[in-house]
């Protein structure tokens, strides 16, 4: 922990203008979120939606099936942390500070894309191409296994996992994948 040099400086998110205060303290080495040492940068809320405008294959199928998929807080809390992208060991950004509503509400203001080249995609490539999410996947556990299983894929491209794969208990305990018969 590293103390910031403007502690409690009141602030604006960059994206959406909700007031903000600058952390007591911060980890220096946190990612892939790391608070913010001066009065400037993003929420919560908007550093996910920076993230996931910005990340492929999510963004695309986010952009086809519509962000009110977001709106199923459990599940993306779930990939999140089952993917590894926010676990708490590694990241100082609490995967429930996430207001999965307002990413929603403000998911059409301007988002700053990265230059890199790992990602394809760009938001609005899909132009409505595809059927929505509720057409496509009357089960709704069919669709989070896609989003996990796309997820993991995306972080273990040697490794890629499959929908079936997925196991999504009831009680909304950890996310398993099967094991592969031997
Ligand atoms: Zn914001």
């Amino acid at each position: 922990m590293v103390e910031t040099t403007q502690p409690s400086a009141l602030a604006k998110c960059d994206r959406c203008a909700v007031q903000l205060r600058v952390a007591e303290s911060r980890r220096e080495d946190s990612r892939p979120f790391r608070k913010a040492a001066v009065p400037k940068g993003l929420c919560p809320d908007c550093v996910m939606t920076e993230f996931l405008y910005n990340t492929y294959p999510v963004n695309m199928i986010i952009d086809e099936r519509g962000p009110e998929m977001l709106l199923n807080a459990e599940s993306m809390r779930m990939a999140l942390l089952s993917s590894g992208v926010m676990d708490p060991a590694h990241c100082e950004m609490d995967v429930n500070e996430i207001n999965w509503r307002r990413v929603v509400d403000n998911w059409n203001l301007p988002v700053k894309l990265s230059k890199s080249g790992r990602n394809p995609y760009r938001m609005g490539d899909a132009k409505k191409r595809l059927p929505h999410a509720a057409e496509m996947f009357p089960d709704e556990d069919t669709a989070r296994k896609e989003c996990v299983a796309e997820l993991l894929t995306m972080l273990h491209p040697d490794d890629p996992v499959s929908a079936d794969e997925i196991d999504i208990p009831d009680d909304f305990g950890p996310i398993h994948r099967k094991r592969k018969p031997q």
